[in-house]
């Protein structure tokens, strides 16, 4: 018998699976436990399976849903650079040489910790050539803490910024900002 401390009691005889309840007194007929054919007991286990992964799934929605609520409404004054520095004035010029701005802003670290309402997404694709480009910490919590923050991204590949639509999140159809 394998036992399910406090409820159930599962084994077997005579060819057949039987499961004893502690709450069912035995009678003369034998209630008191459940037996099952070995084809009805893997039915019965696929169905236990199911459920408890709906039931997970719900607590699991429930917890997030909690989470989202409590989470402080994003400060967009809260703006750095990325290495967490103030934001410098000439930090839009682009680099010919990389078709990257000069720095990027990003939230202040401590605007970040307040907490995310995504996950933090580090590689997007741009669907326009297919490339796959990643970003650094900074940037990808930025999206994280406030999917709305930007407007356009970088593709490493085009050597350009473009905007946000053109984008999705690397293994996902989700676009970049939403
Ligand atoms: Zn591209």
């Amino acid at each position: 018998m394998d036992k399910i401390e406090g409820y159930l009691e599962v084994g077997w005889k005579d060819g057949e699976v039987v499961v004893n309840h502690p709450d069912l007194k035995p009678d003369e007929n034998g209630v008191g436990h459940i037996v099952f054919s070995p084809a009805q007991a893997r039915s019965l286990a696929t169905l236990l399976i199911k459920h408890a992964s709906i039931a997970e799934d719900w607590t699991r929605e429930q917890q997030e849903a909690e989470r989202l609520k409590n989470i402080p409404p994003v400060d967009r004054s809260k703006r750095c650079m990325t290495d967490g520095s103030p934001v410098t004035e000439d930090h839009r010029e682009i680099d010919p040489n990389t078709g990257q701005q000069k720095g990027y802003v990003a939230l202040c670290p401590a605007e970040r910790a307040k907490g995310f309402v995504r996950p933090v997404r580090r590689s997007y694709r741009h669907m326009t050539c297919n490339s796959v480009t990643s970003m650094g910490l900074a940037l990808a919590e930025t999206y994280a803490r406030d999917p709305g923050f930007y407007s356009g991204t970088f593709c490493c590949h085009c050597q350009k910024h473009f905007p946000l639509d053109q984008f999705v999140w690397e293994g996902t159809t989700e676009k970049v900002g939403s």
